[in-house]
């Protein structure tokens, strides 16, 4: 069960496995490609193309420049974070890291043998009175990190055997995650990228990760406009945003696919957290994925909700999930089609 956004802080050994957020010490010729990827495979990430053609450097140019006049997400604040202005996320521009690691509580498809190498970035531009990692998305732990650091990370991961670079609340940092990857190319950065999102993208932004993001990860959190606006700072248009975002990344990638080791390698995995009294409209939103997006759409319908942050104050978020809500979840999902729930 896909698990990382919601329950990192709590993974005790994983977290004694953080790479620090600081260079690491990983000589060049150590690094590797990882088994199954990359060189000698002909498979190859789409960022590699991109790069070569100078596209990807005209990319990270353009996203750079929207950090002064932020509309990075769909709050569209329009702060110069350039000049250390912050707006809803918090976030200057400069990079904050909480840490990275191998993480094995992804789904299946993304932690294969040797793990998923998440990396997770500090504040978050949804804000959700939930989050069960409030700690690195509300109050912002973590530490501050030169783009090539993030680039080493990367590289680092990769040398620990890791499937893939799997990007926690990407949203707010997708400049500098991109002018990272660029710097990690060069060095033999070879895994497919995973955008591993709260759905409150602007699409415009997600266009301009065409070819450069492999797999996404998005959540589609809510499909009523009040519940988005109660539970997630006042985003009263996330379902209408998650639902374009989730359309572009789909018209982009695809259907999740696989290698021969059931490993992912590029397409969408849509998460759905189902909430109590069906705050989170689950039937809604397995309908709308069988008729919008198709039903082999991967997707994971997750039932480990329970009360954390401010939602043990909210009467109906304060309790975790009855037998008979989660029966229900998947009964909606089978009744509307679903045929690739991971
Ligand atoms: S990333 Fe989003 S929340 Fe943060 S400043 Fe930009 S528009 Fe605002």
């Amino acid at each position: 069960m896909g698990s990382s956004r919601r329950s990192f802080m709590k993974l005790s050994a994983e977290a004694a496995a953080l790479l620090a957020v600081a260079p690491l010490a990983c000589s060049r010729a150590n690094r590797m490609v990882a088994p199954g990827l990359g060189e000698g495979t002909g498979w190859e990430p789409g960022y590699l193309a991109l790069e070569r053609s100078g596209e990807l450097a005209a990319r990270a140019e353009r996203l750079w420049g929207m950090l002064a006049s932020c509309e990075l997400c769909a709050r569209r604040c329009g702060v110069n974070r350039l000049a250390g202005e912050t707006g809803v996320c918090s976030s200057t521009s400069r990079l904050k890291v909480h840490g990275a690691a191998p993480h094995f509580g992804e789904e299946p498809p993304l932690v294969g043998r040797r793990g998923s190498g998440t990396i997770f970035f500090s504040n978050c531009n949804l804000l959700c009175c939930y989050c069960q990692n409030w700690e690195i998305n509300h109050r912002g732990d973590g530490s501050f990190l030169a783009i090539e650091a993030l680039a080493e990370m990367m590289l680092e991961l990769q040398q620990r055997g890791c499937h893939n670079i799997n990007v926690v609340t990407p949203t707010h940092v997708v400049p500098h995650i991109v002018q990272a990857v660029r710097q990690a190319i060069p060095r033999g950065l070879r895994l497919p990228l995973v955008y591993n999102t709260g759905g409150y993208d602007n699409p415009e932004v997600i266009a301009l990760l065409a070819g450069i993001v492999d797999i996404y990860l998005p959540d589609f959190k809510y499909q009523d406009g009040e519940a988005a606006a109660r539970y997630s700072a006042g985003a009263r248009d996330y379902p209408e945003v998650a639902a374009a975002v989730i359309r572009e990344m789909h018209r982009q990638v695809g259907v999740l696919e696989v290698d021969e080791r059931g490993v992912a390698r590029r397409g969408l995995l849509i998460r759905h957290l189902v909430l109590p009294h069906n705050l989170a409209g689950t039937d809604r939103f397995v309908r709308w994925v069988a008729a919008e997006l198709g039903p082999e759409t991967a997707v994971n319908i997750m039932s480990q909700y329970r009360p954390e942050y401010r939602a043990v104050d909210i009467p109906e978020l304060s309790r975790r999930l009855t037998p008979e809500e989660w029966r229900q979840a998947l009964t909606w999902a089978r009744e509307a089609g679903l045929t690739n729930l991971v």
